[in-house]
């Protein structure tokens, strides 16, 4: 890949329209958002820019940029949606990335942390004996508690679950936050995000 479109592919911190952080993008995303004035840029004093007058800023050596219409750009790392002033959704989606992420890719029957493939999803009752797929009953297991078990309940196996399967209390978004790198131009956002409110225990 090119300088440009590794810088294209780099995170920038998406704002609703009262500040609050609610997902992160690329930067290509970004700059469709801005170029469609969907968004503005935010800069490093909360100050806001539409795409002209954000392009019209000279970017200083050390910002990351990006070669538009034969000038370069600097790369927001923010930026405001005009319109959107909803709080994040709250719901936790229930897919394999998601599981993953609430079991920390730990083998949910030894509790030795794998990567990602060589993990399965395992649902702790069985579906060929009524079991469910849903929070309370899926767990990451490796391929070898995985054979173990095989079509069996944990007690049918003689295996334990080192904790009790549960729907997860973040948002996807906030663990992205802590796994990703985050910019020193995000800090000032996150930091204001209640904690409190990210761990409100999600309804069905
Ligand atoms: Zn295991």
């Amino acid at each position: 890949m090119s300088a440009a479109a590794l810088v294209l592919n780099t995170k920038v911190l998406v704002l609703n329209r009262s500040y609050l952080p609610v997902h992160i993008t690329s930067v290509k995303r970004a700059f469709s958002l801005l170029y469609q004035g969907i968004a503005h840029a935010v800069d490093g004093e909360y100050r806001t820019f539409d795409f002209d007058s954000w392009a019209a800023l000279s970017a200083s050596v050390h910002d990351d940029t990006i070669g538009l219409v034969s000038r370069a750009v600097r790369v927001p790392r923010v930026i405001l949606l005009l319109a959107y002033d909803r709080v994040p959704r709250r719901q936790v989606r229930f897919s394999r990335f998601n599981i993953y992420s609430r079991d920390r890719n730990t083998c949910q029957y030894c509790g030795r942390r794998f990567p990602r493939n060589e993990l399965n999803l395992d649902h702790v009752i069985p579906r060929s004996q009524g079991g469910l797929s849903r929070w309370e009953n899926v767990v990451c297991s490796c391929h070898s508690c995985n054979r173990r078990k095989g079509g069996r309940t944990p007690e049918q196996a003689g295996m334990r679950l080192s904790r009790a399967a549960r729907r997860p209390e973040w948002t996807p978004f906030m663990l992205e936050t802590f796994s990703l790198r985050r910019y020193r131009e995000w800090a000032p956002f996150l930091s204001t995000v209640d904690v409190s409110y990210w761990n409100t225990e999600l309804q069905e």
